[in-house]
């Protein structure tokens, strides 16, 4: 038996994005809404089989639509990103039903998927145009580099940004001619069912797009088998199953894994501006953000000016549970990671640390929600100071300069996102550069870095291997073919004429053109 949606939700029905998922099977999968921590409704849990059945069908369809032109497939994304912007308010309704997440939050997910359907439907036939390369004999050897779609393309997800995670990379994957299987987290089904209706909806063929809902231990495995690419978002620890997986299969990979995203505070940085990215970047998706702030080191001189304005702006936040702009902090999407992130409080407190604010559960809100907390004086050996937490938790540590904010922000396993703070263009430059992370934004928590699509994201170390956005994240969902074609005789040598007067005439020509600078 499952409970109506909480109060408030007018988002698609939840039955009827069930029925999409084409399966014989029986079992099930309760989803449950963070909001009131009851199960609302129920996915088919598909078997391995359900899902290597899915892909034949995705990939029958792929073929056909590898084969239309790409302005087909420019304007199917482009009437998706329409169509994401009229029912907008179904899809915030559900990102926040099945994530918890307030409404914020869930509109950065809506945002983002029409920036990155419009980036990529610009630039996709540019990316796939045929290249011009150069030969290696000017005027005789005529080189084109073409690229061509994997097949099928999958698509393991969590369930944080169920929208974004589970759709806007397959757009650039489906421009490019691919097919797409989804596997979103076992929490988050809905968003992707409902994304990949409205994918149809926009003209993208019936079984381009399928989306296999169930348990990920069961399907990820036959999924890694079954398709041509994969893409893995999710934790450090299931990326290394999934990439040896990948590695005996010899399928392509890229993984974006977690982070434990540092801030640095220059001496100089402008502090009202500072306090407000630190609490966006600590806070947003009540801190389940991969990119999100967990670590703050701050310049001596504004240490205690910091805090206090940090502590007073993160009490003033308004945690809770409406399917409206009111509330600032949602709640955390599971009993499982409330139950992580209290640990982590709890273990620094013991060992030494303070709470200078929050550190506390908030069952008078909602069952799972936590409350924005700010910890100090955490010793290194806490599992809040060197594991992600992935909940409304931020650290803070004074520092007495940048190589020692630079030294302490590199500390760390993980190399997803940083930022900095200060007056100085210049120097926040230079602090963004010596930090070892994918991605660093100075004077920004994370939107402006994760926005400006042109620009490749991904993570450095144990927080993923390949990037998202950018040229990267297109080229990865292609194969290139490069196609040579030599005029004149071939380049091997001529009936009667020694080797070794070949070999000295290549050698010789090499050398001239080394000479000549062509080389
Ligand atoms: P998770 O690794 O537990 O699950 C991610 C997905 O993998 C789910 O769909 C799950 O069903 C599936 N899965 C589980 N076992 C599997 C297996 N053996 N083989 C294949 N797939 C399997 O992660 P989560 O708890 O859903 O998400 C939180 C994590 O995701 C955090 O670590 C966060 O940092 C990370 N994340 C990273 C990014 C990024 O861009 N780098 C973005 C969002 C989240």
């Amino acid at each position: 038996m499952t409970a109506d949606p909480p109060a408030g939700y007018d988002g698609p029905s939840l039955d009827t994005l069930a029925a999409d998922v084409d399966t014989g099977t029986a079992e099930t999968l309760n989803v449950t809404a963070p909001f009131t921590g009851e199960a609302v409704g129920e996915v088919p849990a598909c078997t391995p089989d359900n899902l290597r059945r899915a892909v034949e069908r995705a990939r029958e369809a792929q073929e056909p639509w590898a084969g239309r032109p790409v302005s087909e497939r420019v304007a199917a994304v482009e009437r998706f990103r329409s169509l994401v912007r009229e029912r907008q308010a179904d899809l915030l309704d559900l990102v926040q039903l099945e994530s918890g997440k307030a409404r914020l939050d869930a509109m950065e997910e809506v945002l983002d998927v029409q920036l990155t359907a419009g980036h990529y439907a610009d630039k996709a036939p540019e990316y796939l145009a045929p290249e011009r390369r150069t030969g290696v004999v000017p005027g005789l050897t005529r080189v084109r580099e073409h690229r061509d779609p994997y097949g099928v393309a999958g698509f393991v997800t969590p369930w944080n940004y169920p929208l974004t995670l589970s759709v806007s990379d397959a757009l650039p994957a489906l421009l490019a001619g691919n097919a797409v299987v989804v596997k979103p987290a076992e929490a988050t089904p809905y968003t992707a069912l409902f994304a990949a209706e409205l994918l149809r909806e926009a003209g993208v063929p019936n079984e381009l797009v399928q989306v296999v809902t169930g348990d990920g231990e069961r399907l990820g495995p036959a999924l890694v088998e079954a398709v041509d690419h994969v893409s893995f978002t999710g934790s450090t620890a299931v990326g290394r199953e999934v990439a040896a997986r990948a590695g005996r299969e010899l399928t392509p990979v890229s993984l974006e894994l977690g982070g434990k995203g540092p801030m640095v505070v220059r001496a100089d940085a402008p502090l009202d501006r500072t306090v407000t990215g630190a609490v966006r970047g600590a806070f947003a998706s009540a801190g389940q953000l991969c990119i999100a702030v967990e670590r703050i080191y701050v310049h001596d001189s504004r240490y205690d000016d910091f805090c206090e304005r940090l502590v007073g702006r993160t009490r003033a936040l308004e945690v809770g549970t409406r399917f409206d702009y009111g509330p600032d902090v949602g709640s955390l999407v599971s009993e499982r990671q409330l139950e992580k992130v209290a640990t982590h409080v709890e273990e620094a407190v013991d060992a030494g640390a303070t709470v200078l604010t929050g550190g506390r559960r908030r069952p008078d809100v909602a069952p799972f929600a936590y409350e924005p907390t700010v910890l100090t004086d955490v010793p290194d050996s806490a599992s809040v100071a060197c594991e992600e937490t992935f909940g409304p938790v931020v650290t803070v540590e004074a520092v007495p300069d940048d190589d020692a904010a630079v030294e302490r922000a590199n500390d760390s396993t993980y190399g997803l996102h940083g930022t900095v703070w200060t007056d100085d263009t210049a120097a926040g430059r230079d602090v963004a550069r010596r930090m070892d992370c994918g991605t660093v934004a100075v004077n920004d928590a994370h939107v402006a870095m994760w926005g400006s699509i042109d620009a490749p994201m991904g993570g450095r170390k144990e927080s993923g291997i390949g990037r998202r956005h950018g040229d990267e994240g297109f080229e990865k969902y292609t194969q290139s073919q490069s196609v040579t074609v030599q005029g004149g005789h071939p380049i091997a040598p001529p009936p009667g004429v020694p080797n070794r007067l070949v070999a000295g005439g290549l050698s010789a020509y090499l050398r001239v053109m080394q000479r000549l600078g062509l080389r």
